[in-house]
C-alpha cells in the first residue's frame, strides 16, 4: 500500500498515478481526537497504521484525484526523531577522501567510527514543498537516501529481527551545507529534510536490498547507485541505532547517501527515484 499526506493534512491512497482520499480512515486512530498535551514522542498515524489500513480497505472509492493536482506533504507528520547515517557507501567515502576542499577532514571517517547523527524534525518537508537555500554563499548539496520509517517501539533490535520493526519506506533527501560544523547544524535547516513522495508499506516494498537510487538535477544525472552497496545495511543500521536510542513509531532512519553528491542552486529541479517507491520532483529556490 502506498500512503500519502496531501493538501491540508488529508490522507491518500496512491494507486495508478492518482490519489484516493481516505482521510476518514483516520477515525480508526483511538488517540484522535482525544489527543492532548503532553503529546506522545511518536507519530500517531504510524503507531495506529494497522487499524488505519483496515479502515482504508473499507473506504476505497472510485473518486480519484490526479497526483498532479495535489500538494504532497511529508508522509510522516510527526516523527519523534530523524536518525541519519553518514557516509554509508564505499564509493561516497572514496569521493570524500579525494576532495579535501569540499569535505572537511573531521567528517571523513568510516561509519563504524562516526556513528549516527540526528536531523532536526523542524527541517522536514514533503515533495510538494521547495528546498529553500538559506546560505547561498555556502556549497549546499543534494543527497538521495533510502529512508526507513520505524513502525513500533523497540530497543536493542537484533539484525535478524530488524525488518519486522519497519512500517515502510520512502525517499529521503538529506540536504547538506558542506563545511566543518557539526552535521546536525549543516543538515537541519528548514526544508533540508525531504521525505516523499509517499510511504510504501513494508509488506508491499519487500526486501530493501537491491534497490536502485537515481537523482538528477535539471535532467543531468548526478547519483546512480544501488542499496546492495550499503556499508551497513538496513538491518545493521536498525540494530546500531536501537543500541543507542529507543526507536518509536514514525522515527525515520536516513540510510546514507551514495556517491555523486553535488551542489544545488535556486532555480534548479531535483528528480529523485528509488525502485519500488516511485519518483518525486522538488524545486530549489532562494529563501
Ligand atoms: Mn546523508
Amino acid at each position: 500500500m502506498k500512503l500519502c499526506r496531501f493538501n491540508d493534512d488529508r490522507l491518500g491512497l496512491v494507486e495508478d498515478g492518482s490519489v484516493i482520499d481516505v482521510s476518514d480512515a483516520l477515525s480508526a486512530l483511538p488517540a484522535l481526537p482525544a489527543c492532548a498535551y503532553p503529546l506522545p514522542c511518536h507519530d500517531i498515524l504510524i503507531a495506529g497504521l494497522a487499524d488505519v489500513r483496515e479502515r482504508i480497505e473499507q473506504l476505497r472509492s472510485d473518486a480519484r484525484i490526479p497526483l498532479s493536482d495535489v500538494t504532497l506533504l511529508s508522509p510522516v507528520a510527526n516523527p519523534g526523531k530523524l536518525v541519519a547515517a553518514p557516509v554509508n557507501y564505499q564509493a561516497h567515502l572514496d569521493e570524500t577522501v579525494a576532495d579535501p576542499v569540499t569535505f572537511s577532514r573531521e567528517h571523513v571517517r568510516r561509519i563504524q567510527e562516526t556513528g549516527l547523527f540526528l536531523k532536526a524534525t523542524s527541517s522536514l518537508v514533503g515533495a510538494g514543498a521547495t528546498i529553500d537555500i538559506h546560505h547561498p554563499d555556502r556549497r549546499t548539496d543534494h543527497e538521495i537516501e533510502l529512508a526507513v520509517v520505524i513502525g513500533q517501539r523497540c530497543k536493542d533490535v537484533a539484525p535478524a529481527d530488524a525488518l519486522s520493526v519497519i512500517a515502510g519506506y520512502t525517499i529521503g533527501l538529506d540536504i547538506t551545507i558542506r563545511g566543518p560544523e557539526e552535521r546536525s547544524l549543516r543538515k537541519s535547516l528548514d526544508t533540508y529534510s525531504v521525505l516523499g513522495p509517499w510511504l510504501v508499506t513494508a509488506d508491499e516494498f519487500g526486501d530493501p536490498v537491491g534497490r536502485d537510487l537515481v537523482l538528477t538535477v535539471d535532467g543531468e544525472p548526478r547519483q546512480t547507485a544501488n542499496t546492495r552497496d550499503l556499508i551497513l545495511d538496513v538491518p545493521a543500521l536498525i540494530a546500531f541505532a536501537s543500541s543507542y536510542y529507543t526507536l518509536h513509531p514514525g522515527d525515520v532512519l536516513f540510510t546514507g547517501t551514495p556517491e555523486g553528491v553535488g551542489p544545488i542552486k535556486p532555480g534548479e529541479r531535483i528528480t529523485a527515484s528509488i525502485g519500488g517507491i516511485g519518483e518525486m520532483q522538488v524545486d530549489v529556490v532562494a529563501r
